[in-house]
C-alpha cells in the first residue's frame, strides 16, 4: 500500500479481473488520474476471468445484450490499435441447434431481436446447413438452428492483460494482495475511504468490479446487491484431433450443452445445479460422467475420446436476478459505481462495459449506448429486461 498516492486516490476500482481492468483502462484513457485497482489475489486472473472458456457472441435474446455485444465486437476488432495487444478474437462462429419446435421458435424469437438491434450476419440454418457447419453432430434429432459466422472465440486472460498493461502505461496502479475489508462513509452517504488490512485509502470514487464477490463488497457500503455466484464446470478431453480446431462453438438450445475446441482439446459444458457451498469451485465427478455421456450421444467422433480429469475445472458465474449486467450508481451511495452481474458474459462484454462505466463516472451518463435496462434500481422498480432460458 506504500506505493499508493499518499494514501489517497481519485478512483479506487475494487477487483482486477477483466471488468476492473477494462474500467480502469477506459477511465485513464479518458484522462482520469490517480486511478488505483485493488485486488486481494496475488496476481491477475485469479477470479472468474481466469476460468472462462472464451466464447464471444452477438446471438442473445435481449436487446441490451445484443447491443453490448455489437459494441464489444467493434472494440475487439480494433483492440490492438486501442490497447497495443491481441485479444485473440477468432470468428469461428456460434451454431445454436434445436431438437424441438419450441426450441426452434425460441431461437427464431432471439434472431428477430438480434435483427431489430443491428445484427445483419446471424441467420437461421436448416439440417443441411448444420451438417455443413458441424459435420460431427448427429443430425437425426435436430429440427434446425441459427448461426452467426462472426461469433467465436476470444482469450480472456489476454484481454485482461492487455487492459491492465495499457492502463498501467497511462498511470493506473494495480495493487495485488490488497483485500478491501470495509468502506467508510461520510456525508450524504458518500464513500470517503476504502479500508484494507494495511490501511485506508481516501477517495472520491469507488468502482465495484468484484465479480462473483460483488455483493460482499457492496454490503460494506450498506448496499444490497443481488449478485450471487453460480458454479460452472468444464470437462476437458485429452489432446485430440477428433474435431477440427475450426469447429464453431455448438450449443444445444434445449439443455445448454455446448462444446468447442481449444488448444487441441475439446471443452464440454452443461449447466448443473450449484454446489452446496456457493463459492465452491470443485469439479463433481458425477457431472463429468454425465456431460461426457451427453457429448458421446450427440457427437459420434467423441465416442472414443477420453476425459483428462486433472484438466477439468470449475469457476463462478456472477448471476444477477435477470441474467443481465448491473451498471451504474449504487442506490443510496452517490459515488459507488457498479460494474457487476454480467451473469457469465463478462469477458465478452468487458470492452463495452469498461467504456460505458467510464462514461457514467466522467460524464454522468453512458454515451455510447443507452444502458437504462441495466440500471441498478431496476429490480425494485420491476423494470428488468426479459431473458429467455439460455439466450
Ligand atoms: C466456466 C466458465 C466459463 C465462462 N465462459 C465465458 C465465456 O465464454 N465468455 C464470457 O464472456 N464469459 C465467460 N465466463 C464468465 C466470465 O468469466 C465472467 O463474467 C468475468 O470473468 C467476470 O469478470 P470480473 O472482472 O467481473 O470478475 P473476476 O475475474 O472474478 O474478478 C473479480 C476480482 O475481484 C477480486 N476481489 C473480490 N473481492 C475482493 C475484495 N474484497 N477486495 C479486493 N479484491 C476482491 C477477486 O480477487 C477477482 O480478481 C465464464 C465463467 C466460467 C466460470
Amino acid at each position: 500500500m506504500a506505493s499508493l498516492v499518499n494514501g489517497s486516490a481519485a478512483v479506487v476500482v475494487i477487483g482486477g479481473g477483466v471488468i476492473g481492468a477494462s474500467v480502469a483502462y477506459h477511465l485513464a484513457a479518458r484522462g482520469a488520474r490517480e486511478v488505483v485497482v485493488l485486488d486481494r489475489a496475488p496476481g491477475p486472473g485469479d477470479g472468474s476471468t481466469g476460468r472462462a472458456t472464451g466464447g464471444f457472441r452477438v446471438q442473445f435474446g435481449s436487446a441490451i445484450d445484443v447491443r453490448l455485444s455489437l459494441l464489444a465486437r467493434e472494440k475487439l476488432r480494433r483492440f490492438a490499435a486501442e490497447t497495443g495487444g491481441d485479444c485473440g478474437y477468432v470468428p469461428a462462429g456460434y451454431l445454436w441447434v434445436a431438437e424441438t419446435a419450441p426450441q426452434l421458435a425460441a431461437l427464431r424469437d432471439a434472431l428477430a431481436v438480434q435483427r431489430a438491434n443491428g445484427v445483419d450476419d446471424a441467420t437461421e440454418v436448416d439440417g443441411d446447413a448444420i451438417g455443413a457447419l458441424n459435420p460431427a453432430l448427429r443430425r437425426e434429432q435436430l429440427v434446425g438452428g441459427t448461426y452467426c459466422a462472426n461469433d467465436g472465440f476470444i482469450r480472456p486472460l489476454q484481454i485482461l492483460d492487455c487492459y491492465r498493461r495499457a492502463a498501467e502505461r497511462l498511470g493506473v496502479r494495480f495493487a495485488w494482495e490488497s483485500e478491501v475489508v470495509g468502506l467508510t462513509r461520510g456525508r450524504g452517504g458518500r464513500i470517503v475511504a476504502v479500508r484494507t488490512p494495511r490501511g485506508e485509502i481516501a477517495t472520491e470514487v469507488v468502482v465495484n468490479a468484484a465479480g462473483p464477490w460483488a455483493a460482499h463488497v457492496a454490503a460494506f457500503a450498506g448496499v444490497d446487491l443481488p449478485v450471487v455466484p453460480l458454479r460452472r464446470q468444464v470437462a476437458v478431453t485429452v489432446p485430440t484431433g477428433a474435431l477440427p480446431a475450426t469447429m464453431p462453438m455448438t450449443i444445444f438450445a434445449g439443455d445448454g450443452f455446448h462444446l468447442r475446441v481449444r488448444d487441441g482439446r475439446v471443452l464440454l459444458l452443461l449447466p448443473s445445479p450449484g454446489a452446496a457451498d456457493p463459492f465452491d469451485v470443485g469439479v463433481d465427478a458425477a457431472w463429468v460422467d454425465a456431460v461426457t455421456g451427453v457429448a458421446r450421444a450427440r457427437i459420434p467422433p467423441l465416442r472414443d475420446v477420453a476425459i483428462e480429469h486433472d484438466a477439468c475445472w470449475a469457476g463462478l458465474y456472477e448471476m444477477s436476478p435477470d441474467g443481465h449486467a448491473i451498471v451504474g450508481v449504487a442506490p443510496g451511495v452517490p459515488n459507488l459505481y457498479l460494474a457487476n452481474g454480467s451473469s457469465g458474459h463478462g469477458v465478452m462484454h468487458a470492452p463495452a462495459l469498461g467504456q460505458l462505466l467510464a462514461e457514467i463516472v466522467l460524464d454522468g451518463a453512458a454515451r455510447s449506448l443507452d444502458v437504462t435496462a441495466l440500471r441498478p434500481d431496476r429490480f425494485t422498480l420491476g423494470a428488468a429486461p426479459r431473458r429467455t432460458e439460455l439466450l
